[in-house]
């Protein structure tokens, strides 16, 4: 199997749906990325802020590159100019570093909350109640170098698939429950949920994903 035909065979299952996939590329050399985007793939993402630097100095400038993963706050500022979609907003302090740089680069950073929708206790990311509290807080509104799109969310590792549909469920029916809290936010444009893997993304799409990050499907299982 080619990185290419991996692609064409995602891009088939998605075509019937509204979500668009995210080639998640964290550990894979330049190579391989531009297999992918000879492919047609634009939307990259990565996990890590150094190496999401060092492969965007070196590819085409029309790869929109997603930061997938948890980001420290002092390493914003390295990603800052160029980042197209911040997926792991967990926390206000965060959110806020962000602004910061934003307003330092002179743009509105995209951005999703990430959600805590798995069982394990180590997954990043806010629960509905804090999310509802810091969206009515008053220093939300006061955030205008950051837009947020959506809510991102990782379901539980096992092979439950019905856990993980449930899970899925639940972040759909969260999104919809925010929406009546940012109706009047000029830095909220809820459209985006950023949900599914490799492993669970068909669940995802079904369950109203509209971003599915697919690593090791595309280009095989990482060393
Ligand atoms: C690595 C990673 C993925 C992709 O995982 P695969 O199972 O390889 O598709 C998606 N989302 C996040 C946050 C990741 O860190």
């Amino acid at each position: 199997m080619s990185i290419k035909s991996n692609i064409v065979e995602i891009l088939t299952t998605l075509s019937h749906t509204d979500a668009r996939l995210i080639a998640v590329s964290k550990t894979k050399p330049v190579s391989e990325i531009m297999e992918a985007y000879r492919a047609g793939i634009r939307d990259f993402g990565e996990n890590k802020v150094q190496e999401l630097v060092e492969k965007q100095a070196l590819l085409p400038k029309d790869i929109r590159w997603h930061m997938i993963g948890h980001l420290q706050r002092n390493k914003v500022k390295y990603l800052a100019s160029f980042v197209d979609l911040i997926h792991g907003i967990d926390s206000f302090k965060l959110l806020k570093e962000v602004d910061k740089q934003g307003q330092k680069n002179n743009r509105i950073m995209p951005c999703l909350l990430q959600v805590h929708i798995a069982e394990e206790e180590s997954k990043f990311g806010f629960s509905q109640e804090e999310l509802e509290d810091m969206l009515q807080g008053p220093a939300f509104v006061s955030f205008k170098n950051v837009n947020i799109q959506g809510v991102m969310g990782m379901a539980t590792f096992t092979a439950n698939r019905d856990q993980i549909r449930k899970e899925f469920k639940g972040l759909k029916q969260l999104f919809d429950a925010l929406k009546p809290f940012c109706a009047h936010l000029p830095n909220v444009d809820l459209k985006e949920i950023s949900m599914g893997m490799s492993g669970d993304y068909e669940i995802a799409v079904e369950e109203g994903s509209t971003m599915v990050r697919v690593g090791s499907a595309i280009f095989g299982k990482r060393a």
